[in-house]
């Protein structure tokens, strides 16, 4: 059977609890374990698939098309291992399952309690759907003293309890803050922080302290002596100048020994093998050279709405040994009079996923500029959609070309479809559908015409990446669009979904409907990131 690692978080929130757990995943793996991340998130939505983006960052995809919390993207760039439905959970989701069994009659008429009717739900998620895993590391959103985590924590409790300790951990990420008036690291909001996890009945097993400098012996005894654990299993999570020296920064402290001290597992892989996460830290910490990525794009003020796509073009600098400088921008701007020149100098420019109208014409002018001025252009679901409408307006020449997801439009370009297929079956939607209902969602296959860019770039003829979107580029353009120089290059399989349309007659234009960012890791590269990386290098030694 599995063993379990809980980890939770204190003091304060942002302090990289994902990371922290998507970078021991990586650690146990790599000592060939086989690992599994899962989220429980305690806020009472039903998936952060209606979430703002402002708020909640990012929606991450999976291929079994669950809407999930961001951290799951960090799960899969550290471990590979691809994220599904059953590894996120919110107390939306387990009441309404919760109260769907009631309405049911499945408890028999028993008075439903939080203790023990949504504890239970919330074990039965962290043990369902496993096979042979060695490590289940189950992170607890929020932090420790919010109201919504105490049924998690009450849930984790008991789990530790019947599973054992050598079956069970738990780790405790909180933040040793420097103070600089005093020129001393504080431990106190630490040692409060065990107190309040204490006071639910948990003792942590490891403590990870995020510090900006290194914890010295003594604070660390005095931690260790006031949360009752032992010294050795205080480890500093010191900052690191890119995310992806978390794993070697944490071997440095000792955490995955300390994980396998716990386990009593010290004897059957007495060292982990980095190779892989020496040789990313080398390229990110000594890159060759850079260039400049412009992302046009509506969320800009909050970066972690496009989280994945950030860390896929940090993928494909490394793939090309190359730091990528992403430049931020507003599509609004672009809306106003004399403001194309603030894309003058870039080497390449994205337009990421969106969703509404507005910013939309300043992201259809970013491609215009892009296409004309021959700088390589990647779109990205919206991306794409806004690239074919500015092809169809300022190359077929339909003028009234645009999306109906603004409203009603004489030339729908893009358009809602209502049924596609999926494996053979049909599936619908509809316009009166909850909104969590509606879109595109998870991996789908499409096939990459003979002699594209895209064929080339993949090296197969069908791939498949993850949607999420409602709107779809309409094949009855396809005729006009082809003819005037925008090849559609990547197709569903039934031929009826365009999925990728580029432009050969440009050094680097590419546009896709599907979300190619959430499967790209830091080992793995995507290879339509590394290419339009290494299409911007080319273009940066023109200039
Ligand atoms: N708003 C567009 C749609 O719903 C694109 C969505 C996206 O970019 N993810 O189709």
């Amino acid at each position: 059977m599995s063993k379990f690692i809980f980890i939770t978080g204190g003091v304060v929130s942002s302090l990289g609890k994902g990371l922290a757990s998507a970078a021991l995943g990586a650690l146990l793996q790599a000592r060939g374990y086989k690992v599994r991340l899962r989220k429980l998130d305690p806020y009472l939505n039903v998936d952060p698939g209606t979430m703002s983006p402002y708020q909640h960052g990012e929606v991450y995809v999976t291929d079994d098309g669950a809407e999930t919390d961001l951290d799951l993207g960090h799960y899969e760039r550290f471990t590979g291992v691809p994220a599904k439905r059953s590894d996120n959970v919110t107390t939306g989701q387990l009441y309404m399952d919760v109260l769907a069994k009631e309405r049911r009659g499945d408890y028999l008429g028993a008075t439903i309690q939080v203790i023990p009717h949504v504890t239970d739900a919330i074990k039965a998620f962290a043990k369902s759907d496993l096979t042979d895993e060695d490590f289940v590391l189950c992170e607890i959103g929020g932090t420790v003293g919010d109201i919504e985590s105490l049924p998690f924590l009450e849930a984790i409790r008991q789990l530790g309890n019947e599973l054992g300790r050598e079956k069970s951990l738990f780790v405790h990420l909180t933040l040793v803050p420097f103070i600089a008036s005093a020129g001393e690291l504080k431990t106190k909001p630490t040692q409060h922080s065990v107190k309040e996890l204490q006071s639910v009945g948990i003792q942590p097993d490891i403590l990870l302290c995020r510090s900006e400098v290194d914890i010295p012996e003594e604070q660390r005894r005095k931690i260790a002596l006031f949360c009752n654990i032992r010294p050795d299993a205080v480890i500093a999570a010191l900052d690191v100048n890119s995310i992806y020296n978390v794993p070697l920064s944490y071997h440095a402290e000792g955490f995955d020994n300390e994980v396998c001290r716990h386990f009593d597992l010290l004897d059957n892989f007495p060292e982990p093998n980095l190779s892989v996460w020496r040789q990313i830290s080398k390229t990110v910490e000594k890159p060759e050279g850079d260039v400049k990525i412009a992302i046009v794009g509506k969320y800009t003020s909050l970066l972690d709405s496009y989280k994945s796509l950030a860390e896929a073009l940090i993928h494909g600098g490394i793939a090309n040994n190359i730091k990528v400088e992403i430049n931020w921008l507003d599509a609004e701007i672009f809306e106003k009079e004399d403001t194309i020149h603030h894309l003058d100098g870039v080497n390449g420019i994205l337009v990421p996923g969106g969703f509404g109208e507005r910013g939309a014409e300043g992201k259809i002018a970013a491609v215009q500029f892009a296409r004309e001025r021959k700088i390589p252009y990647f779109g990205i679901c919206f991306g794409m959609q806004m690239a074919v409408i500015e092809a169809a307006r300022n190359l077929s020449g339909i003028n009234g070309a645009g999306s109906t997801e603004f409203g009603n439009c004489d030339q729908p370009v893009v358009g809602l479809l209502t049924e596609w297929i999926r494996e053979g079956i049909t599936e619908e939607r509809h316009d009166k559908d909850d909104l969590g209902g509606t879109m595109r969602l998870g991996a789908y296959d499409c096939d990459l015409i003979p002699n594209s860019r895209v064929r080339d770039i993949y090296g197969t003829d069908r791939i498949s990446e993850r949607h999420r979107h409602r709107y779809e580029v309409n094949i009855d353009y396809k005729e006009r669009l082809e003819a005037a120089g925008l090849i559609f290059s990547g197709m569903s399989p039934d031929r009826k979904l365009p999925e990728i349309v580029e432009i050969p007659d440009h050094p680097w234009f590419v546009a896709v409907q599907f979300h190619p960012e959430l499967k790209s890791k830091p080992f793995d590269p995507h290879p339509l990131f590394k290419h339009f990386v290494s299409a911007a290098v080319y273009q940066s030694r023109l200039v």
